[in-house]
């Protein structure tokens, strides 16, 4: 394992910073930190617990610009969605502490009264939650607000100590988050960051742990979910997707259009939930791929400091092999590039916003996780069509369907087993639904109610008086 992390600029390919990586020792000590110092967190009232919470939510807004400035110099995410990532998060605060005392608070399930024979007096039966102990929240590094503080923020709630492993592209953000909560009043053993690479991630997996919270890839998540296999602890799994949408001939076409483009190339594409793949029925294809055209083509690409850039460079270098190597593949088996194609020449991990047409399920773009500013539209005669092409990966996490008939996209969204679905919006995350993947995007849910109790463990009681 390194001694340190190289943070590199995605727009520049320039050093940001060099940062200490916890080794296994560093990582085990902070386990026991941890463990030593989570029931007495527990043991606060829930309103003592939300008291720290609630200024966390305050020092993201005070601090937005400086925390938005960090986020777009380590992941190139363009300033502007940085900002909307970061004051998105009071919204989702505000959910888990709104639902926090319902999800924790005891159930009395039956009560029999008492009968007039010695030791048995009344019999109540009760469900009480305690909550798992110390989790590892591993997280992705796309949206490192999001998807962290799905988890952290109603697993400290429900009263959890929390390791959490920002990715190494997303590591000063890491220490960020950390400082911002310690600094609102979470107690330094009670949330501690563990910085690193995935080896890092591997380590903090050898402890006993007792519930692991993962967001990343499928390829990764596999590797999680055979390391706590033989824990037997609560796995949660957030992984990638192949997202697909639909235009229905009676849609409005415009709309679509609009919505499509931001939803395949927002966050530069690199979103769990971004628009992977577009089936448009023939009756108003050519309509749609205009409209969709004339949007990418007003995408302002460039400086990701620049409040009006809307795309700039991917997060990973080796993604930008990723994305020539499906822009070749489709081009070698007939599919027609339409849009850009290529890594951009100029310093930086820039690739060009890229639409390729004529594309079929035959090529590795249409069926394998892109993760960048890549999209191919596929023409389709029927709903049919489009729902066994919908329906034709491994991945469920969300799927989209456009046209004006209600009834029409829930019963083709019915049909797909995927985790969310959109009927003419796409690319959407609410703190009042559960996010969760189906088949390769993942097991278990975060957000929504579920995504609380998610963090607690029922425990049955049977108290009869004496
Ligand atoms: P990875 O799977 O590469 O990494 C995810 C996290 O796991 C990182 O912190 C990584 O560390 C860590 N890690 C890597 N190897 C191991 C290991 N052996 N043991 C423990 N931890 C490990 O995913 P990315 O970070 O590249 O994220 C992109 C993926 O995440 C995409 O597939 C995307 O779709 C998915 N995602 C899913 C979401 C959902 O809600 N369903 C939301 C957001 C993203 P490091 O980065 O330091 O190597």
């Amino acid at each position: 394992m390194a001694d340190v992390l190289s943070v590199i600029n995605p727009a520049t390919e320039a050093l940001i910073q060099e940062v200490p990586v916890d080794d296994e020792a560093a990582v085990a000590q902070k386990f026991k930190q941890a463990k030593r110092a989570q029931p007495e967190w527990a043991a606060l009232s829930l309103a003592e617990r939300i008291k720290p919470i609630l200024r966390f939510r305050e020092l993201l807004i005070e601090r937005v610009d400086v925390l938005a400035t960090l986020l777009t110099s380590e992941t190139g995410k363009p300033i502007t969605q940085a900002r909307n990532e970061i004051l998105a998060v009071p919204g989702r605060i505000d959910f888990f502490v709104e639902n926090a005392a319902d999800v924790l608070a005891p159930e009395r399930v039956y009560c029999e009264p008492a009968q007039a024979l010695p030791g048995m007096g009344t019999l109540e039966e009760v469900i009480g939650y305690d909550p798992l102990g110390v989790i590892a929240n591993i997280s992705a590094w796309n949206y490192p607000y999001f998807v962290g503080g799905n988890v952290f923020i109603p697993a400290l709630l429900m009263g959890n100590a929390v390791l959490y492993k920002p990715s190494e592209v997303a590591a000063l953000t890491g220490g960020a988050i950390a400082d911002l909560l310690h600094d609102a009043g979470i107690p330094k053993d009670v949330f501690m960051p563990v910085i690193g690479s995935g080896l890092t991630g591997a380590a903090l997996l050898e402890q006993p742990i007792d519930g692991v919270f993962f967001t990343g890839s499928y390829a990764t998540g596999q590797k999680i979910a055979v390391a706590a296999a033989p824990k037997l602890i609560r796995t949660q799994l957030e992984l990638g997707g192949k997202d697909p949408a639909y235009v229905c001939p009676d849609a409005n076409v415009a709309v679509a259009a609009a919505g499509l483009a931001d939803g395949a190339f927002y966050n530069n594409g690199q979103s769990c939930c971004a628009v992977e793949r577009i089936y448009v029925h023939a009756d108003v294809y050519d309509e749609f791929l205009e409209a969709f055209m004339k949007t990418v083509k007003s995408f302002k690409l460039g400086d990701s400091t620049d409040p009006d850039t809307y795309l700039g460079p991917v997060s990973r270098k080796p993604q930008l092999d990723v994305l020539a190597d499906q822009v070749a593949d489709a081009v070698a088996k007939g599919a027609a590039l339409r849009w850009g194609g290529e890594r951009l020449d100029r310093p930086g991990w820039y690739f060009a916003p890229t639409v390729l047409t004529e594309v079929n399920h035959t090529m590795t773009v249409m069926q394998e996780e892109s993760f960048g500013p890549v999209i191919g539209i596929q023409r389709v005669a029927s709903d049919e069509e489009a729902v066994g092409l919908m329906q034709d990966t491994p991945y469920g996490l969300t799927a989209a369907v456009y046209g004006t008939d209600r009834e029409r996209a829930i019963a083709i969204l019915r049909q797909l087993k995927t985790g969310s679905a959109y009927w003419n919006c796409c690319d959407r995350v609410s703190p009042r639904l559960p996010w969760s993947g189906r088949g390769h995007s993942g097991l278990g849910a975060t957000l929504s109610r579920a995504g609380i109790s998610t963090f607690l463990q029922p425990r049955a009681w049977h108290l009869r008086a004496g």
